[in-house]
């Protein structure tokens, strides 16, 4: 199906882009970026924005740099680009392997990370790296910025914290120190399908090997992804075993709230973060 007729702006400058989503925005009109979810869901009819505002000739938005410990992405980064790790140390390596789960090569090639934020699908993975690792997201438009902490940009499924005028131009991340360690899982039906339930742990261990700053987050099961700090709690301070990873899992199958097939996600949940516990120790759970 042909997305219903649509007037194309296409904005060279950022400056030019907030003006015209201004002017726009009270139309229904939206910021077109990889166009990886609007188009569907205007083909669809889901969506029918009368204006786009193209963001693709906008060259400063795919600004991606690390600057004073933090690694800044413009918001039209492709998920491509973190296919290399794109900040030194744990970082750039998680970034490198969680994105090999977002959806297939040709929609990582056109797809964007701030998109992905903007369209806020309960089941996609960088919501859910920007709440556990803590991201600053910067809201732009003709009336000034202002910086909205992941957790408070991600709203409901499909919902975010930005105004119709605003739109997202860059997020940071800070750096992991060195000696953090990862673990990120997801369950979905087949490969690049969006996950039925994904979990992402960073933590540290002291020189004894016990878990210390437990991140551990969920995402694809409720609304928003967030983190499970009675989860974080109960590991911390613990030196990790297939034991400690199941019970784990248990513990946050327990404190989640599906939105829907609350039996099944919950065991979905009590297997990813096992798993995603264990790799980020490197124990060996035996995930139920
Ligand atoms: C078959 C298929 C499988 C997929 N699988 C996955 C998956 O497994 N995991 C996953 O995470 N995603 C998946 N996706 C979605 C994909 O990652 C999209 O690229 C992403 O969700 C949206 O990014 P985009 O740049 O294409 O945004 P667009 O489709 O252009 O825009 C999406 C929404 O965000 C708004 N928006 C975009 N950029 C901005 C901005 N800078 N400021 C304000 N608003 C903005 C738009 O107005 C629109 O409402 C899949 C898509 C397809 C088609």
């Amino acid at each position: 199906m042909k997305a219903p007729p649509f007037e194309w702006h296409r904005p060279a400058t950022l400056a030019e882009a907030m003006a015209t989503l201004a002017e726009v925005a009270p139309l229904d009109g939206r910021i077109l970026a990889g166009g990886q979810s609007l188009l569907p869901a205007m083909a669809l009819r889901v969506a029918r924005p009368p204006h786009l505002v193209d963001i693709n000739g906008i060259a400063e938005l795919g600004d991606l740099r690390v600057e004073d410990d933090a690694l800044r992405i413009g918001a039209l980064v492709r998920h491509a680009a973190f296919h290399r790790p794109v900040a030194p140390g744990p970082l750039g390596a998680l970034m490198a392997g969680v994105v090999r789960h977002i959806a297939h090569w040709p929609i990582r090639t056109r797809g964007s990370f701030g998109g992905s934020l903007c369209h806020a699908d309960p089941a996609s993975e960088w919501p859910l790296v920007a709440v556990v690792l803590g991201a600053t997201m910067q809201a732009v438009s003709v009336r000034g910025e202002r910086l909205i902490d992941a957790s408070a940009f991600l709203r409901g499924p499909l919902e975010t914290a930005l105004a119709p005028d605003e739109m997202l131009r860059a997020v940071t991340l800070p750096l992991l120190p060195d000696d953090a360690r990862w673990g990120f899982e997801e369950v979905a039906r087949r490969a690049g399908d969006f996950a039925q339930a994904m979990a992402l742990v960073v933590l540290r261990q002291d020189a004894l090997g016990r878990i210390r700053d437990a991140r551990i987050g969920i995402g694809g099961v409720e609304a928003v992804p967030r983190r499970l700090v009675a989860v974080e709690a109960l590991v911390e301070g613990r030196l990790p075993s297939p034991a400690l990873a199941e019970e784990a899992g248990r513990a946050a199958a327990a404190a989640c709230d599906p939105m829907e097939d609350a039996p099944y996600r919950r065991a979905l949940l009590r297997a990813v973060i096992s798993r995603a516990l264990a790799a980020a120790t490197m124990t060996q759970a035996l995930a139920a």
